[in-house]
């Protein structure tokens, strides 16, 4: 199937590793003009690397300057942004106890905010162009609470809130905006959640594995495969959705 991604000018942020680097190749496999951002310039050259003629740029997505000079860049170098994959790294864990204001706060400038700042740079001349897909990486925590992530259970709601409630805002104008939501996944994030692996298999992934019906996590592609979906021409008729990839855990309708 043709996805008419050829060309077309994608942003992946928070693209040097795990499921943003794999959405970022996912693009660029399809003829997609690349970039992606990233805070340490090391990752994100090796990233680059494996797309040619990827246009990296180094850019912490908390930051608001930063996000307004990068995104600035990349429409000088490859025109307007056409789809924007809204990706970060994901807060940290912690029982309510243990958070404080800027515990909080913090994690509200990396999940809520970086998506309204990376959106409010991309979207006027999406609307102005009448083509536009913004896709947001969540995580299956908007369907069920996962134990311990009480930041990303709370914040990652917000952001749901905000993306749907933009949707019907910006529909008229054939600009897209879905969510993407994560089950678990071999990326560094698992080893934050799951404490590092040692040698051998992590026994905590194991009993992780023995509560998801497919029996497994999943890897950075399987979840890239819709994040490059819902940025696509054929997606056309979808938006304000937010659709789980998670091997069958959340217990709900998702
Ligand atoms: P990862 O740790 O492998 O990658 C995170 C990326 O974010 C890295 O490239 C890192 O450099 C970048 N990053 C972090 N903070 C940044 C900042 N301030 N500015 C710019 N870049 C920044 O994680 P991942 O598993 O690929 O996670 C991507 C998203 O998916 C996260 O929001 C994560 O919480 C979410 N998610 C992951 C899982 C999982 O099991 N891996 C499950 C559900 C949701």
């Amino acid at each position: 199937m043709d996805l008419g991604l050829k060309d077309k000018v994608v942003l992946v942020t928070a693209g040097s590793q795990g499921i943003g680097l794999a959405t970022a190749q996912g693009y660029h496999g399809e003829g997609a003009r690349v970039a992606i951002c990233a805070r340490g310039a090391d990752k994100l050259a090796a990233a680059a690397a494996t797309m040619p003629g990827c246009l990296a740029l180094q850019a912490d997505v908390t930051d608001a300057a930063q996000i307004e000079a990068m995104t600035r860049e990349v429409a000088a170098q490859l025109g307007p942004v056409d789809v924007l994959v809204v990706n970060a790294g994901g807060p940290p864990p912690g029982l309510f106890e243990d958070l404080d204001d800027a515990a909080w706060l913090n994690a509200t400038n990396l999940t809520l905010m970086s998506a309204v700042r990376m959106t409010r740079a991309v979207l006027p001349a999406m609307r102005a162009r009448r083509w536009g897909r913004i896709v947001i990486i969540s995580s299956v925590g908007v369907k069920q609470p996962v134990p311990n992530l009480t930041l990303s259970n709370s914040i990652r709601m917000a952001v749901l809130g905000w993306a749907k409630t933009l949707a019907q805002q910006v529909a008229g104008d054939n600009v897209l905006i879905n969510t993407v939501c994560p089950g678990f996944t071999r990326t560094a994030r698992i080893e934050q959640i799951l404490g590092p692996a040692g040698d051998g298999p992590n026994p905590a992934e194991a009993a992780m594995a023995a509560q998801i019906p497919l029996g497994r996590i999943a890897e950075a592609k399987e979840i890239a495969g819709l994040a490059v979906f819902l940025g696509s021409e054929v997606a056309s008729y979808m938006t304000g959705t937010a659709i789980a990839v998670d091997g069958g855990s959340a217990r709900g309708y998702a």
